[in-house]
């Protein structure tokens, strides 16, 4: 199939329109879901784009009054939630427009989300049977289109919201926030600078991997975090090195959506930790992985070594051994100009203990195929400080 012709439409895990220019097929979209006064939900930085303008003028011109939030920071907090519902309320809006990178999806999930709720945004925290709290009848439709390739939050049926008071990330989840429709279009992705190409594209690849390691059974997703892991391999440094690569682009911004589809399956302790680091340290989530990684893969090697073994001949790797992916790994890692060890982007030591505690009571450590302690993660945490591998 030639690369021009790269185009697809896809039902699975929810409708996928995919390819170069889709967006402009947006209007339509949402008038197919009903929606004729959405609220375009977005981050400031990208709000000055012309991206964006163009967007909203498109939407104009074919009959939709769209109008903009875009106050959403970056590791969105619920004050940011409920500016948001405010303005969904103040306009009168009939759906939500998810443009942006994962705090900007994940944010205009939870406002799409809560516009139909009359209980605070925590009591739908992904614990127990929280979900069933949700009045799901006058939640908003949502129409996700990334402009980055990594979180995948455009096939995820959860938000990560900051709680400043308690300073942890908390999970927000219920099955109707995964969008109804999202849109892949690689050309969105063009601006992204190489280092946040690199760092979103291992938050991808984390994605697919941890999914992939996972201790549950599903052998669909694991499928679809093996071919994630391929695409990756082959296309992230080219797309990193050559921005304007869109067919590079174009194959990363669908293994991201892959990578979140297969984490159905669980994430691991590369989330665990990430996660209370980014809680603390307010560090780049793909950046935390990113380095993250091997000092992971290196601590969970008894239980994954057969399976890694399996997927170094699916990817195509020379030697098929848990050593050959894992220098694989830190040699990419080098090649996109990540840091080797946590020390390098002024962490320290000094909450190592209440990191390991963190990392132990996250969500994401149910998924880990070893149960690490508490101490076994600060022993991870201080590992990867110091790049001791
Ligand atoms: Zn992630």
């Amino acid at each position: 199939m030639k690369f021009d012709h790269f185009k697809a439409d896809w039902h699975y895990p929810t409708n996928i329109k995919q390819g170069i220019g889709r967006i402009l097929e947006l209007p339509l979209l949402c008038k197919d879901l009903g929606m004729t006064k959405p609220l375009l939900i977005t981050d400031p930085i990208l709000a000055e784009f012309p991206m964006v303008s163009q967007v909203l003028t498109h939407c104009r011109e074919h009959g939709i009054q769209c109008d903009i939030f875009s106050k959403i920071v970056g590791n969105p907090t619920e004050e940011n939630i409920l500016d948001g519902v405010i303005a969904f309320n103040k306009g009168n809006h009939d759906g939500v427009i998810a443009l942006g990178g994962g705090s900007a999806l994940d944010a205009a999930k939870s406002v799409a989300l809560m516009v139909g709720q009359n209980l605070p945004l925590w009591d739908f925290v992904d614990e127990g049977d929280n979900w069933t709290r949700v009045n799901t009848s006058k939640m908003a439709p949502v129409i996700a289109i990334p402009t980055t390739s990594g979180t995948g939050s455009e096939v995820g049926r959860a938000a990560v919201i900051t709680d400043v008071e308690a300073k942890i990330k908390r999970v927000i989840f219920h099955p109707k926030m995964l969008p109804h429709t999202v849109i892949l279009d690689p050309e969105l992705t063009l601006g992204l600078p190489a280092h946040l190409t690199a760092a979103t594209g291992m938050d991808a690849f984390s994605h697919a991997l941890e999914a992939y390691c996972a201790p549950s059974y599903h052998p669909m997703a694991q499928g679809i975090a093996l071919e994630a892991i391929r695409l990756i391999k082959d296309n992230l440094l080219k797309a990193t090195l050559d921005g304007k690569n869109l067919e590079a682009r174009a194959h990363i911004m669908v293994a991201s959506t892959m990578g979140a589809t297969a984490f159905q399956r669980g994430l691991g302790a590369m989330h665990a930790l990430a996660h209370s680091l980014g809680a603390l340290y307010n560090s780049h989530h793909g950046l935390l992985n990113a380095i993250l990684m091997p000092y992971v893969l290196k601590a969970n090697r008894s239980e994954i070594e057969y399976k890694i073994r399996r997927l170094t001949r699916y990817i195509g790797l020379k030697d098929a051994c848990f050593d050959s992916f894992l220098a694989w790994v830190i040699n990419l890692r080098q090649k996109l100009n990540i840091p080797h060890a946590l020390s390098d982007i002024d962490i320290t030591a000094k909450d190592a203990i209440l990191i390991g505690k963190m990392a132990f009571n996250d969500p994401c450590a149910a998924g880990n195929p070893i149960q690490f302690s508490e101490k076994q993660y600060t022993e991870i945490f201080i590992h990867a400080l110091n790049g001791e591998i």
